[in-house]
């Protein structure tokens, strides 16, 4: 990209240029001072906590050949280099991501949903690694500034992007959608997160579905046929093609033999991470392979995925006690999800350590209740439930037979489980990231290998 390219990308945002623009090779586009390279052009975005016009000398010391502001800053060296004002930084970034993107020609998988889009992502990203090579969203850059980066770092060296989109409102997924117009548009399924803010779980399929509504009309939708509600809202906002993947039906429909293999077709994948959740997630990849005429076969040696930390974790401790860390966070469906999992560990006892599902306005009361009820349903041995705010003890409600004890802190939480834990325990511990369990599953972790 060279630097007098920008203003055609900025069309209407643009407002003027303080001095005219050289045909000097941009070397990339950057929002954060602490990794500009020389040549590169700087965006300064403002956030709640920050402002990056507050760093435009900082940008330009250390090489930036231009910067792209909302107005024009005067510090010592600006008058060196053109400043570029806009009407809003932010767009422009988003502009100038869409305007890079168009250029590219490779397959853009676009994967939004309430839960599981990062896992779908890696399982997606790995599977793919098999054929060719993989650019894919890092961290949580998964929102109106993070998908723009993921864009951006995109170099005509990948053979295929896989991109994470998260929403806490209407309208977000479809700016996301607009930017990146994927080829492959996926929607993992349509809970409960957020449903405060939105309303009602229709809101919910909506606000998932404007990836579809905005994605170019001949792109594919990949879509979770086990999902009722994200069929029939799909249903009415997409005529495109379609592929819907299940357990319990759908185009490709897959069979879980012993939480370990997928069947599909006759041919029997290794599943990277356990339980019927992460099955469905892997279908999802397995449909992303079949659209694009990739051959199972090379599959069928199993691909390693390595989720970040607190999703799908197992730990094998002394006594044959294994811990099923998924402290990195919990709505609805995942917290049924993982009981549903601990249950289908094989194991002597089946425990489970709780806290708040957090963010979940009116309806958290209803929503942790149910909670309770799955694990009655699943016949957990023993719950325990860490009451940081009094939102987790209607868990409790729930449940009638299991055993269920209560605790205000985490250290009486940490001193109870070294009690009653048993060799030959499966224990699950989840919550919102924000109650901090993983620090439970750590000193669990010390203390039971220590006895
Ligand atoms: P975030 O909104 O935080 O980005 P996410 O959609 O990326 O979340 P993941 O991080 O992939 O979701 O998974 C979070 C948790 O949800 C996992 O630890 C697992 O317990 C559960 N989970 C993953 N996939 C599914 C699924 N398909 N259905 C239900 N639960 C799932
Ligand atoms: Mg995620």
């Amino acid at each position: 990209m060279i630097l007098s390219e920008i203003p055609n990308i900025l069309s209407k945002n643009l407002k003027y240029l303080s001095k005219p623009l050289s045909n000097q090779l941009i070397n990339k586009i950057n929002t954060d001072t602490r990794f500009i390279d020389k040549n590169d052009i700087f965006i300064a975005l403002k956030g709640e906590k920050f402002d990056g016009h507050s760093f435009i000398e900082n940008a330009i010391a250390k090489g930036a050949i231009g910067v792209i502001v909302d107005h024009e800053v005067s510090v010592i060296s600006s008058k060196r280099i053109t400043q570029i004002i806009v009407k809003d930084t932010l767009i422009a970034y988003q502009e100038i991501a869409n305007w890079w993107r168009n250029k590219l020609t490779i397959p853009i998988i676009g994967i939004t949903g309430s839960v599981g889009k990062t896992t779908t992502k890696e399982l997606i990203a790995a599977v793919l690694g098999v054929y060719g090579k993989v650019h894919k969203t890092q961290a949580n850059y998964n929102n109106e500034i993070g998908v723009p980066k993921t864009l951006l770092s995109l170099t005509t060296n990948h053979d295929y992007a896989v991109i994470e989109m998260a929403m806490r409102a209407r309208g977000e997924i479809a700016l996301l959608s607009q930017i990146a117009r994927p080829t492959i548009g996926i929607i993992t399924n349509v809970g409960t997160a957020h449903i405060g803010r939105l309303g009602s779980r229709e809101a919910i399929a909506e606000a998932k579905c404007e990836l579809l509504a905005e994605m170019p009309k001949d792109s594919i939708a990949i879509l979770n046929h086990d999902d009722q509600r994200l069929m029939e809202t799909a249903a009415r906002i997409w005529q495109g093609k379609t592929i819907t993947y299940g357990l319990e039906g759908g185009d490709i429909t897959g069979e879980l033999l012993d939480n370990q293999i997928l069947r599909v077709e006759g041919i029997d994948f290794p599943l990277p991470l356990p339980g019927r959740h992460n099955a469905l997630n892997y279908l999802a990849a397995l449909a992303v392979t079949k659209q694009l005429n990739l051959d199972w076969n090379l599959l069928t040696q199993g691909v390693t995925v390595d989720l970040p930390k607190g999703r799908s974790q197992q730990y094998s401790l002394s006594n044959n006690i294994v811990l099923l860390d998924e402290t990195y966070n919990a709505g609805l469906e995942s917290m049924k999800a993982a009981l549903q999992l601990l249950k289908d560990t094989p194991g002597k006892r089946h425990l489970a350590v709780l806290g708040t599902m957090k963010e979940l306005g009116e309806a958290s009361a209803q929503l942790h209740q149910e909670v309770g009820a799955m694990a009655e349903k699943l016949g957990i041995d023993g719950l325990y439930i860490l009451v940081d705010d009094p939102e987790a003890q209607a868990i409790t409600q729930g449940v009638k037979t299991i055993e269920t004890e209560c605790f205000p802190t985490h250290e009486h939480l940490i001193e109870r489980l070294t009690q009653v834990i048993q060799p030959g325990d499966r224990i699950l511990f989840k919550a919102s990231n924000s109650v901090g369990l993983n620090r439970v599953v750590e000193a669990v972790r010390d203390l039971i290998d220590k006895k």
